[in-house]
């Protein structure tokens, strides 16, 4: 009996293939920092706004952008309660918080509200969110990205010109399958990745012991592999928690904390990409 190949076709082939996007630079800001992870609940907005004010902390001028349309966290990480101005009716002025220009697709909709939205829906309003708002002069712009490799990932990719993006990840086997995942996606849409973050690494316990919860080495095993940087380790900390749920992240409001300083650290390495 004759054996058939099943492939796709030439046609088909074209088709899934990259297309050359113009990529628009955001207005306003010098070096667009995505953040993003595999999984949700891994610690990236947490991170990305400890970021932004790290990256304050060490004398930039810095803004962040929450695209997380599903799950926006920043008003409630920044304790911001008020929506931002339009003075033309067009564009949208960033609410200063902490020294940090700030915007939210949160800002726009009741918290409990959940955002049910379809992809043409997510792609015009990460469009608004990156053509309408008015960032003023920015050194940095963090933008804590939806987790995964959906609609906002494409959009921002192809049509942003994102200057370099960090994933975050916690160190267990389920969740660096997605790690290489995105490192994968990032990789094809010619993003530069400056970095992976092993966030919860390790827990350290009353008795001074360190314990490996969530498993050990698993991001710096993937970041060796695919020949990535490892930005740095966050452990697991209950401070970093508390100071992220009362709406005052640790960085702000104590820099001199270990893990603060970790994250001044993660700071340093991504200026140095750039300046
Ligand atoms: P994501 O944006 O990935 O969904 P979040 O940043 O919202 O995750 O974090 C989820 C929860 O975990 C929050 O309550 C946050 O305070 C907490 N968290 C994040 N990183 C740490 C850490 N290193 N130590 C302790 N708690 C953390």
């Amino acid at each position: 009996m004759d054996k058939k190949t099943v492939g796709l076709s030439d046609t088909f082939k074209g088709k899934m293939s990259p297309k050359n996007f113009t990529k628009n630079h955001i207005k306003g800001t010098k070096f667009t920092i995505a953040v993003s992870s595999a999984k949700g609940g891994v610690g990236k907005s947490t991170f990305a706004m400890n970021l932004a004010l790290a990256l304050k902390f060490i004398n930039h001028e810095v803004g962040i952008l929450d695209a997380d349309i599903y799950g926006p966290s920043l008003p409630k990480m920044m304790s911001i309660n008020e929506k931002p101005k339009s003075e033309d009716g067009k564009s949208l002025t960033p609410i200063k918080q902490y020294g940090i220009q700030c915007m939210s697709i949160g800002f726009l909709v009741d918290e409990e509200t959940p955002m049910i939205w379809r992809g043409p829906m997510v792609t015009s309003a990460i469009k608004t969110f990156t053509q309408k708002v008015l960032w003023n002069n920015l050194d940095f712009l963090v933008v804590d990205m939806p987790p995964g490799t959906g609609d906002t990932q494409l959009t921002f990719a192809q049509e942003i010109k994102v200057d370099g993006v960090v994933i975050i990840s916690t160190p267990q086997e389920i969740a660096l399958l997605d790690v290489k995942r995105g490192i994968k996606m990032f990789d094809k849409l010619k993003v530069p990745i400056l970095g992976l973050v092993d966030n919860m690494s390790s827990f350290e316990g009353e008795d001074g012991k360190n314990y490996n919860i969530f498993g050990e080495g698993g991001v710096e095993r993937v970041a060796i592999d695919y020949k990535k940087k490892l930005l740095g380790k966050i452990p697991l900390n209950i401070d970093l928690r508390v100071a992220a749920d009362s709406g005052k992240p640790l960085v702000k409001i104590n820099p001199d904390h270990k893990i603060s300083k970790i994250f001044i650290e993660i700071a340093k390495k991504i200026k140095e990409s750039f300046l």
